[in-house]
């Protein structure tokens, strides 16, 4: 039952988008076609950018270097404060998962578009959001119960947890601050390396371990929530096409589940974010083995991938976010959400498709693919440089079909349209992933693509 808004919710007037590239456009689209004005934050490197361009007011928030523009959050504060934003979108990556930044935006008075402070932080502690997650009854991948302090204690764990395993950063995220240990010998090296990466990258040297899953598929659900306790999930999501932990190519609804168990998985993770009194747009991801579900992390943002969801849906996840974040009540209910034909994304990112060095650089020759079931998200034009300071993501190829071999056949000929001159791209490796017999089958698992690529 859909439980009506107490008060007479009224939407922005005005968003800051606290983000850059596709994302920020993406968010600026939904804003603009919802009636509410834009502003854009930029470094300098960004100022030619187009999510500048576009957006209705735009501020310089500081240098090229992402830790004194888009992290720094007295200056995205006073850039809302000085336009008269009555609410702050952060995006994803950057302060999206950020909850002293959430705080600092509601101490002045303005709206953080996501989900309370304190549940950021409940699952930014990946150990606190396992155990979370098994109170709320969620099958977690089996490991250590906390974090790993000496090497002592990681072989003793080790030797109940089993070979081989994987040694996680606590406040991990895009793959890094993670080593697979495939024995005993292997452990303290291992854990070394692991904590040295996750210091760098984290500012917080804690580790856990988990069991090593062999061939899994990765599978994560997308929910939705307002703030009287209605909660929707929206399918799944398959990433398993990874490298280096990262997701290349997504595809909704998995290709590896069956009807069964797709209703099962949406059933238990609707019931636990209802339990958790969360509220906006949110990812559990799991892995997915022998028919058994391990939960690993829950994305308290919107995810890269959420245009697939969008396209098998029909239902725009940033103007939902927003409306939510706005006070106003789901507009509809599980049973009103239909899920129809497949959609697929292909993350073009700014690398060579084969040694994958970054590739910055003029844009001297663009041409996007178009037709029916084709989507582009992506701020690249001609003429356009590609700044060295960011993510390497510079587009988005999302591509919906009736069904999952039409879908295939069309990213195969939006593949074949797409030009970008100038820079590397992964086009390339994207076109022969679109004619893999192994994914024209739907067959594969996480450590596919690195196999692949040996
Ligand atoms: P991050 O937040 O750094 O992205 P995740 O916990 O989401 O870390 O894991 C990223 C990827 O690493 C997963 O999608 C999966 O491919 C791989 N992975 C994570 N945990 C395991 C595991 N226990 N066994 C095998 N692969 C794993």
């Amino acid at each position: 039952m859909t439980i009506p808004a107490p008060i007479e919710a009224k939407l922005f007037d005005k968003i800051l988008i606290a983000n850059r590239g596709e994302i920020a456009l993406r968010i600026q689209r939904a804003c603009r076609e919802m009636g509410i004005k834009t502003v854009a934050v930029h470094s300098t490197a960004d100022a030619t950018s187009m999510h500048v361009r576009l957006a209705d007011e735009s501020v310089c928030i500081g240098p090229p270097s992402g830790r004194d523009s888009y992290l720094k959050m007295p200056a995205l504060i006073s850039a809302a404060d000085i336009t008269g934003a009555g609410a702050i979108h952060p995006g994803v990556g950057f302060l999206s998962e950020n909850a002293a930044f959430a705080s600092m935006v509601e101490e002045h008075g303005i709206t953080f578009i996501g989900p309370t402070p304190a549940h950021i932080t409940m699952m930014g502690d990946k150990i606190t959001a396992k155990k979370t997650m098994i109170d709320l009854g969620i099958p977690v991948v089996p490991g250590s119960d906390g974090g790993v302090d000496t090497d002592d204690q990681a072989i003793e764990l080790g030797n109940t947890i089993g070979y081989p395993l994987l040694i996680k950063a606590t406040s991990g995220g895009g793959g890094k601050g993670m080593k697979v240990a495939n024995s005993a010998e292997e452990l303290p090296s291992a854990l070394r390396l692991a904590r040295a990466e996750a210091k760098a990258n984290f500012g917080n040297d804690q580790v856990y371990m988990e069991r090593y899953l062999r061939k899994p598929r990765h599978i994560e659900v997308q929910i939705l929530a307002d703030s009287y306790g209605n909660v929707v999930h929206l399918g799944e999501r398959d990433c398993s096409i990874q490298r280096r932990h990262q997701k290349i190519w997504e595809e909704a609804p998995s290709p590896g589940l069956t009807p069964e168990k797709r209703a099962e998985l949406g059933k238990i993770v609707t019931k636990a974010i209802r339990k958790m009194g969360y509220r906006g747009v949110g990812t559990l991801e799991f892995l997915y083995e022998d028919g058994e579900f391990f939960f690993m992390e829950m994305n308290t943002r919107l995810q890269v991938e959420h245009p697939i969801t969008e396209m098998v849906t029909g239902i725009d996840l940033v103007k939902e976010q927003i409306r939510v974040a706005a006070g106003f009540p789901l507009s509809f209910r599980q049973e009103d959400i239909k899920f129809t034909g497949h959609a697929i994304e292909c993350r073009i990112n700014a690398e060579h498709h084969e040694t994958f060095i970054p590739s910055p650089g003029e844009i001297t020759g663009y041409h996007t693919p178009g037709g029916w079931g084709v989507r582009v998200d992506s701020h690249l034009y001609q003429g356009y440089h590609v700044p060295p300071h960011y993510d390497s993501l510079v587009a988005k190829l999302i591509v919906y079909g009736d069904t999952r071999e039409e879908c295939l056949k069309r990213v195969e000929r939006a593949l074949r349209e797409y030009v970008i001159d100038g820079i590397d791209t992964i086009l390339p490796l994207h076109r022969i992933l679109a004619e893999d017999p192994d994914i024209q089958r739907g067959d594969y698992d996480i450590h596919w693509l690195e196999k692949k690529l040996k």
